[in-house]
């Protein structure tokens, strides 16, 4: 699986960084760094939680 982000969605409150810190990170700048878009089975879970808890629905996961 790929993450998607709708760049004019995200506000960069940083919950995905919290819920999947391997793969999203804010910067002081409050933008958002995808650190790695591709997604294994093993970190399925917690990216889909990053995506659900994104309050502006800018996640996605798309398939490869
Ligand atoms: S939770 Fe959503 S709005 Fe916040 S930084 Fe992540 S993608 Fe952007």
């Amino acid at each position: 699986m790929q993450i998607d982000v709708d760049r004019l969605k995200c506000v960069g409150l940083g919950l995905c960084e919290a819920a999947a810190p391997d793969h999203f990170e804010v910067g002081d700048d409050g933008k958002l760094l995808v650190l790695r878009p591709e997604v294994d089975a093993a970190e399925l879970a917690e990216v889909e939680e990053a995506v659900r808890a994104c309050p502006t629905a800018a996640l996605r996961l798309l398939a490869q």
